[in-house]
């Protein structure tokens, strides 16, 4: 591991290899592998690990818009790509590079039947999927009739999967929610499939139903959180190593004396003699105002270091005033100490939102 000189996003491969091996051995070996890989792979790096998923075998990948399957394609990555969310607007870009959509409603279902057979398509692979109690996308079971008609009428497309999205999987005092949302989806599979001239595959688990519902595995899994190596419970995270380490370094040490203040619109005020170390990085890069004000902390020689005043674009101010540092150590944001959870936390918000909220601009670290 490199000792930070600037802040930088390390991305252990290591770890990510272990979370897709865990999470494969606790699915069927036939069960096939989507790695959701939206979002510069929760805040990653997508070129970088989706290669590196290539050579572990994943089945799918999944991307939110058209766009970010365009970088993968562009990144040289070969395997089929479902695009969760995409635009007619976007149904050209998509085609030229072989991306599957998720078609959701009836309306985006023939906008893009209309599309394939303009570009002279047949049997173009898409998914359909439906809504079973998230109310967010997808069809209702009673749109099955119409969505046969459709169907019946074209040979531009072919449905090579259907499936449906859990809302509450990581919640356990939900679980008759999650038994009806997986009922739900059975009975809308049950009426399509039987009347279509070939069988699509069934998906539905997220990271957290792959390990809270082992019946709703179905033909393939959707894993990302825990790719990354999260899980949504203290004990989903004992499996997982997570794969990112954030770290920076110290630009200058401050002796602020009693009276004075840290940072824009005075936003601490020193009742005592302070010291401050300055870091490279701020909400421009992902750390919002919310972090600010003693609320985040960061870990220098693996002592807490709470956030001084407000969080400023590219930097933010930390006390060390019990800390022995130098200009020039490193400090970590989150890694081992303290989690991307546990930083998430203080501001109260998910490993997620963290996650995907880092900026491009950070220098990405690949470990092999
Ligand atoms: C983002 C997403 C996933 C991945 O969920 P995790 O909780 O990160 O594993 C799976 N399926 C769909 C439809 C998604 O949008």
């Amino acid at each position: 591991m490199l000792k930070a000189q600037e802040t930088l996003l390390e991305i252990d491969l290591k770890a990510l290899k272990h979370n897709v091996t865990y999470l494969k051995s606790i699915t069927e070996s036939t069960t096939k592998f989507m790695a959701v890989v939206k979002s510069y792979a929760y805040g990653n790096d997508a070129a970088e690990i989706a290669k590196f998923l290539e050579t572990l075998d994943v089945d799918y990948f999944a991307v939110a818009y058209t766009y970010e399957g365009e970088q993968l394609r562009h990144a040289g990555v070969s395997t089929p790509v479902l695009v969760l969310h995409p635009q007619s607007v976007s149904f050209n870009l998509l085609i030229k590079h072989c991306l599957e959509p998720n078609l959701y409603s009836l309306k985006i279902l023939n906008e893009f039947i209309a599309t394939a057979e303009t570009a002279g398509l047949t049997h173009y692979p898409v998914h359909l999927k439906f809504n079973t109690g998230l109310n967010r996308l997808g069809f209702s079971e009673n749109d099955i009739p119409e969505i046969l008609s459709i169907l019946s009428r074209t040979e531009a497309i072919r449905v090579v999967s259907l499936f449906s999205h859990l809302g509450a999987s990581e919640d356990l005092n939900e679980k008759e929610f999650t038994l009806n949302q997986i009922k739900a989806f059975k009975n809308c599979a049950e009426k399509l499939t039987p009347n279509l001239p070939y069988t699509p595959m069934l998906h539905m688990c997220n990271t957290s139903g792959i390990i809270n519902y082992p019946e709703a595995h179905f033909d393939m899994v959707r894993s990302g959180i825990g790719m990354y190596g999260f899980g949504n419970s203290e004990e989903e995270n004992r499996h997982f190593k997570p794969i990112t380490t954030l770290k920076t370094v110290i630009s200058q040490i401050h002796h602020i004396p009693a009276g004075q203040s840290v940072g824009y619109n005075r936003g601490h005020i020193c009742d005592t003699p302070l010291i401050t170390a300055t870091l490279p990085l701020g909400h421009a890069d992902g750390i919002g105002r919310e972090y600010g004000n003693g609320k985040g902390f960061v870990a220098i020689n693996g002592q807490k270091a709470p956030i001084v005043g407000n969080t400023c674009m590219d930097m933010i101010m930390v006390d060390i005033t019990n800390i022995d540092c130098q200009e020039g150590d490193e400090v970590i944001v989150f890694g081992d100490f303290p989690t991307a959870e546990e930083f998430a936390a203080t501001a109260n918000t998910i490993s997620y939102e963290l996650l995907t909220g880092l900026s491009q601009r950070i220098k990405r670290s690949i470990l092999r």
